[in-house]
This record gives C-alpha cells, structure tokens and sequence, in this order.
C-alpha cells in the first residue's frame, strides 16, 4: 500500500470522488478529492465500503501469476544470442498536421523487396525498408487508427514503440497536441525525429517550428542540437526517403535496439477483433523471441494455439522475429490493445494462465459493483 489521491481511488473503484470524500466526512475526516490520504485512510474507506484494499498494480499482480508458472515476463536470455533488430516507429502530433497521410505515404513508398504487391493489410502496424549506406534497413511503424491502441498501451504502462515521429504542420506550428505528444515521448524516454509537414504549401514556415521547438528544448542539429528534423510533404510524397533515413540514424545514434531472436516469443497486442469468419483475430508485435505457427499461446484473458500468422503484404508466415507485427488467428477470445502475449509450453498452461486471468477480472468487477451498492446504501441513509 503506498497512498493514492481519493480521485485516483475513486476511479479505481469506479464511484465518483465526491461520494468517498462525503462518506470519509461521515466518518470524521476532511478530505479533498484531490489530496493524496495514506495508506491507513484508504483501509479504512475500504472497510467501511466492505472492500478489500489491495494497493498492487495489475502489472505485479500477473507478473506473480506468471512467475507461479515459472514464466518471467523481460527476460532476454543470454547476451550472446542478441541481434539487431529494426525499430518500432510511432507517429505523433497535432489532429490534422498530417499523421494519416504520412502513415499512407510510407506505406505506399517503400515496400520491402521483393513484395511486388505492396502492403495491402491495414493489420495496425507494418514493416518497410530504406536504404541507409547502401544497406536495406527495415523500420516498423504503428499503424492503428486514431492512434487507440497507443493510448491503452500508455495506460497499461507497457512500452510499445522505441521511437517517435513528431509531425508538425509547417502552416501551424507547434500545437497543443504537439506538446502533448511531446511529453508523451519524454516521459516514455523515447527519443523523436521532428517531421515538419505540408512544406509545399506556399505558406509553410519551417524556420518558425525550428524557433517554436526549440523553446520547449527540442533543438535541431543544425542549432547544435541533437534532434534531426526533415521537411516534407505528406500529400505530394516530398522527402519521405530523408525522414525514414533519420529514423534509422537517430536510432542508430541513440537506441541499442537488438533483441534475442531464438527464445519463446514474447510482445504486445496492437489491435484486436472479432472477425465474422476467422474468429478472434490479434494483430501482436513480437518484442523478443520468435514466434511460430502451431505454438501455444496466451495474450490477455485470450489463450490458443497459433493456427495462422499474415503480415501486412497479406502474406501467410511462419515465423516472426523481434520488432515484426503479424496477425495472428487462433485465438480463444479478443484481447485488449497493449496487453502483452507470450509463447508459453502448452496448450493447458496457455488455458490454465488465461483462466487465472479472467477470475482476476472477474473478482475485481464484482469487486466494483459491491462497493457501488454499499456507497449508494451508505448515501441513502
Ligand atoms: P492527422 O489528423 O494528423 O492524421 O492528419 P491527416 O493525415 O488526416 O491530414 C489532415 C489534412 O491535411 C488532410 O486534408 C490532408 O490531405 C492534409 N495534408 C496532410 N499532409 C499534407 C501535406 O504534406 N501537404 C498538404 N498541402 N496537405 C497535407
Ligand atoms: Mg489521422
């Protein structure tokens, strides 16, 4: 137990602020909803709401759950197996700087050789390639609509990108959800490449988002910096090739991006649905390890064996490395976005995990609905 403000308490709980901040005054104690109370205060709410105050995160709870299984969640095997693997790429900034466009324009440009048919699957996420130095580097890049799935893995705390695109439209300037998206990656600790978007619009400043961002301590390289910033043009396809060139280098430059390709794969559900034909679909990034076809399973509450994997060039495959987004089919259920998924034994151990899962949410939403009912007793009498 560590305190907690009575709102985040009450968001937990799910009630309103206000109805623990009356029932704590009934019981004798002033309180604000946004005062953080001890330990000591939220047993005795809980108490009083007939609820066991547990303070552990989610995160350790299933991490307990894991290690009961002998399963440790992070662990990267021996140094001696890791290899490079390619970046994993997110796309931030203000609605209508050019996100979308840009995601379609990297799409369209730069397939990976060799598939003629280009990328023809929205799955949430794909893989291109660039030439940096004479050598085809590959970039991942999230791709999930509206950007969903990054939210819920930000709330669940799990680390789904190792980089960020910041676009800014050169016609703008710097926005409120540029810096937004810039605390975002700060407070991630990922590291960002600026993209000043729209250049061929004869009104466009670049100079000016230099100077903006600048001041919130974003500097440019050619101000003595250490950020590299390319103009571009989302819409009429200008110097995509210069962005994805950054990319590589501020990764290179900054990140250590390798990985153990040759243990159980583990990784993160980028998106999820249920689809008419082919059931539970997940497209997942696999993080480390290799994942295959015909292993067991399980991602959330969801547990299966891996019956199909398609890339985004609607290609069926085997096998997926670090850093590779598939989708996956032979799921038993849909799981959340930014839940994690990993190759476990077998098939019972992959059920046995997402039972154990699923009667943890189960108790938690019970949980919920016995202390809604004793707050609404206790605000009737
Ligand atoms: P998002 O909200 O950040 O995803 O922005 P969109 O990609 O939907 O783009 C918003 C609008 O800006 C659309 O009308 C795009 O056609 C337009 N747009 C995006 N990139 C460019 C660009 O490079 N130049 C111009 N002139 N318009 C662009
Ligand atoms: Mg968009």
């Amino acid at each position: 137990a560590r305190g907690a403000s009575l709102t985040d308490f009450a968001e937990k709980i799910n009630v309103e602020p206000a109805q623990l901040v009356q029932m704590l005054f009934g019981l004798g104690e002033m309180v604000t909803a946004t005062e953080s109370v001890n330990d000591e205060t939220l047993e005795l709410l809980g108490e009083e709401l007939n609820y066991v105050v547990q303070v552990v995160s989610p995160e350790d709870e299933d991490r307990e759950l894991l290690e009961s299984f002998d399963i440790e969640l992070g662990d990267e095997g021996d140094e001696s197996d890791w290899s490079v693997r390619p970046p994993v790429v997110t796309v931030m900034g203000h609605v209508d700087h050019g996100k979308t466009k840009l995601l379609d324009a990297i799409r369209d440009a730069n397939v990976i050789e060799g598939e003629a048919g280009g990328i023809t699957q929205h799955i949430g996420a794909y893989q291109v390639a660039t030439q940096v130095d004479g050598e085809e580097r590959k970039i991942t890049f999230i791709d999930t609509p509206g950007h969903e799935a990054f939210t819920a893995m930000r709330a669940r705390g799990s680390q789904s990108s190792d980089l960020a695109v910041l676009v800014v439209a050169a016609d703008d300037g710097v926005m409120p959800q540029t810096i937004e998206a810039l605390n975002h990656a700060k407070a991630a600790g990922v590291p960002i490449v600026v993209a000043i978007n729209k250049i061929d619009k004869p009104e466009a400043d670049p100079t000016k988002i230099r100077g903006q961002l600048t001041e919130y301590g974003v500097i440019p390289e050619e101000y003595g910096g250490d950020t590299m910033f390319v103009e571009i043009s989302a819409k009429s396809r200008i110097n995509i090739e210069g962005l994805l060139e950054a990319v590589v280098l501020t990764a290179d430059a900054s990140l250590d991006l390798q990985a153990n390709a040759s243990q159980d794969a583990q990784g993160i559900v980028i998106e999820a649905h249920l689809d008419r034909g082919r059931g539970p679909v997940a497209t997942i990034l696999v993080q480390r390890g290799t994942l295959r076809v015909g292993e067991s399973i399980v991602a959330g509450p969801a547990h299966g064996r891996v019956r199909a994997m398609i890339d985004e060039y609607g290609h069926e495959i085997t096998e997926a490395t670090p850093s590779r987004p598939a989708m996956v089919l032979g799921l038993s259920a849909v799981p959340g976005a930014g839940q994690s998924f990993l190759v476990v034994e077998d098939d019972r151990m992959a059920r046995q995990i997402a039972e154990k899962r699923e009667a943890r949410e189960r108790a938690a939403q019970q949980a919920k609905r016995r202390v809604r009912r004793t707050l609404e007793d206790f605000m009737a009498s």
